[in-house]
C-alpha cells in the first residue's frame, strides 16, 4: 500500500465537519483506515484523521510512539476510532508544543485537558469505550479537532505561541 496525499493547510476539506461512517465494516472503510495507517507511519505522525487524506469521514487513528517528530512519545498500539464521541474531559490542563501533518513547518503551544473519556466504534463496528490520559489524550483531541474542521492553529492562545519546526528542533536538542 502506498501512502496517500495529505491535505495541507488551506484545503477546504480541513475546514469541513466530517460525516459519520454509516457502515464501519464496508470494505472501502477497511481499506481507508489501512491506507491511513500506512500514510501516518510514512509521514512520522502519531495520529491521523480521515479529512487529512481528503475523506470527510469521522474516522481517525491514534498511535503514540517515539519518533523523530515526537522523540518522547509513549509507545502504544495503533487504535482505529470510527465515529468517536467525547463523553467527558478532565484532569489538569496541560500545555505542549503540537505539530500536524497538515501544517508543515509550524508547531504551536496548545493547552488541552489531560484526560478524555471517549466512545467509538472499532473496525468490526462494535461499540467501545476508552479513557485516555496524557499524550494519547492529546493526540485524540487533536485528531478530533480535524473531524470538526479545526486544526491546532485554532487552539493556540496567541500567535506568539507558534514556533517554526526548525527552531523547535534546535530547542529540543539543546534541552
Ligand atoms: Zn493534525
Amino acid at each position: 500500500m502506498t501512502p496517500m496525499a495529505i491535505a495541507q493547510l488551506g484545503e477546504p476539506i480541513l475546514r469541513q465537519r466530517a460525516q459519520p461512517v454509516t457502515d464501519p465494516t464496508d470494505p472501502a472503510i477497511q481499506t481507508l483506515w489501512q491506507r491511513m495507517l500506512v500514510t501516518m507511519e510514512a509521514a512520522g505522525g502519531v495520529g491521523i484523521a480521515a479529512p487529512q487524506v481528503f475523506e470527510s469521514l469521522r474516522l481517525m487513528i491514534i498511535a503514540s510512539r517515539p519518533n523523530a517528530r515526537y522523540p518522547d512519545a509513549p509507545q502504544m498500539a495503533p487504535v482505529v476510532l470510527i465515529n468517536p464521541e467525547i463523553i467527558a474531559t478532565g484532569g489538569e490542563p496541560c500545555t505542549f508544543v503540537e505539530g500536524c501533518l497538515s501544517v508543515p513547518g509550524i508547531r504551536g503551544q496548545v493547552t488541552r485537558p489531560s484526560e478524555v473519556e471517549i466512545r467509538y466504534l472499532d473496525i468490526q463496528g462494535q461499540p467501545q469505550q476508552l479513557n485516555l490520559t496524557g499524550f494519547p489524550a492529546r493526540i485524540f483531541l487533536h485528531e478530533y479537532d480535524h473531524l470538526e474542521g479545526r486544526t491546532f492553529l485554532d487552539q493556540v492562545a496567541s500567535p506568539a505561541d507558534l514556533i517554526a519546526q526548525s527552531v523547535w528542533e534546535k530547542q529540543c536538542q539543546s534541552a
